[in-house]
């Protein structure tokens, strides 16, 4: 079978298993079938389990606009959003911008008020339709938080600028309380030679209301072809991949690896690769750091891209995003790259299923990852000085 038919056939096979989200038997379905996958190539797979405090989304969740005209809205919760006391009534106001992704995306932000007392959040996407993100720390997680689509968003502040009074139906079901445990999977292939080491990663969690195929179904299974064509000829260095858990819970299972090793394992890392959304298309954002490694790396995906595809626009984005799994590494001084072809309707999508654009850019990015790991020797380390997680 080609690399891109097994990608499709793998694909499929994790999707079927359902929503992988972090603390659910969904990604404890997701691990057996990772571990059964990295066992039958014959590698010892290590199980590192990353415990958070616990959340549920709840059944339903409603947003209904009653005035100026009466629609209900797509919505989903915000992680970590509270619960609202059965259905809330209330008047929206402008209330700001929320960065998110390292202020990457820029949500509008209204507030529902009663009495003038706020008694929940929406959040209006910057492109695309309704999904829930994370939300930032320090945030009031006693009330709702209900992220809403783009254009909803543009329609509320139209009317709100206008002079017109909003008002909504809401509520949320959400809870907080107990604890989500899943874990994180670790595999270490030999190299050539001895020397150095790269980590390759990407998470295999997902958000609970999507199959998660681009995901990052996408770059889970790239990780798990990469261990076998890694298993039949040997890298030139050693490479340790890593499937992280709670991506999507502000990086939980990156930053419990990171803080579980010693300044000697981060020094052996010549430099971690994370693959985090290999989407439909021909356009890929690379996200890499220090600067002076952006500029080499860029260059190898420049010139493997020119012998290897018709069509590929790149757009290199620095310094490197804090909102994925290399930036747990990057902010301990460990030279970072992360590759996503963006696929922003279907990102948290119910319909974030496998199909053959995926397929494709997974079959491409696992010859280029091995490509780099072969011929990118390690940058000189530059601390990242005042590089730190907000979370
Ligand atoms: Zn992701």
């Amino acid at each position: 079978m080609d690399l891109r038919s097994k990608a499709l056939s793998e694909l499929r096979s994790l999707v079927e298993l359902g929503p992988r989200f972090h603390g659910t038997s969904g990604i404890s379905a997701a691990t057996d079938f990772l571990r059964g996958r990295l066992t039958a190539l014959g590698l010892d797979v290590e199980g590192h389990q990353v415990r958070t405090d616990g959340w549920d989304p709840g059944a339903t969740a409603l947003v209904e606009v009653t005035d100026p005209i009466v629609r209900q809205l797509t919505c989903w919760p915000m992680l970590w959003s509270g619960a609202s006391t059965g259905q809330i009534r209330a008047t929206l106001r402008p209330h700001g911008v929320q960065g998110l992704w390292a202020d990457s995306m820029k949500w509008h932000k209204f507030a529902a008020v009663v009495d003038g007392t706020v008694v929940a959040y929406l959040h209006a996407r910057d492109g695309g339709p309704a999904a829930p993100q994370p939300l930032p720390i320090g945030s009031d997680e006693s009330v709702p938080h209900l992220a809403i689509g783009r254009i909803d968003g543009l329609q509320i502040s139209e009317w709100l600028a206008d002079g017109h009074e909003v008002s909504v139906r809401l509520s949320a079901e959400c809870a907080h309380g107990g604890q989500a445990v899943s874990e994180n999977l670790t595999v270490t292939i030999p190299g050539r030679t001895d020397t150095g080491g790269v980590l390759v990663c990407g998470h295999y969690d997902t958000f609970w209301n999507t199959p998660g195929a681009y995901d990052n179904g996408s770059g889970t299974i790239a990780l798990l072809l990469l261990a076998e064509q890694w298993m039949q000829q040997p890298p030139a260095r050693p490479v340790t991949i890593t499937f992280f858990t709670a991506e999507e819970w502000h990086l939980a299972g990156s930053r419990s690896m990171v803080a579980a090793a010693s300044d000697e394992d981060l020094d052996r890392l010549d430099y971690v690769i994370n693959l985090d959304g290999l989407g439909r298309g021909d356009f890929l954002e690379v996200f890499i750091g220090p600067e002076a490694f952006e500029e080499t790396v860029v260059d190898r995906v420049r010139a493997f891209a020119g012998s290897t595809r018709e069509r590929l626009e790149i757009i290199s984005r620095f310094p490197p995003t804090y909102g994925t799994d290399h930036a747990a590494f990057y902010a301990a001084g460990v030279p970072s790259m992360h590759f996503t072809f963006n696929d922003l309707h279907r990102l948290h999508q119910p319909d974030d299923l496998p199909n053959d654009g995926i397929a494709a850019n997974i079959a491409w990015t696992v010859p280029l990852v091995q490509e780099l790991v072969e011929t990118l020797e390690r940058p000189s380390r530059t601390p990242a000085r005042g590089i730190s997680l907000p979370f």
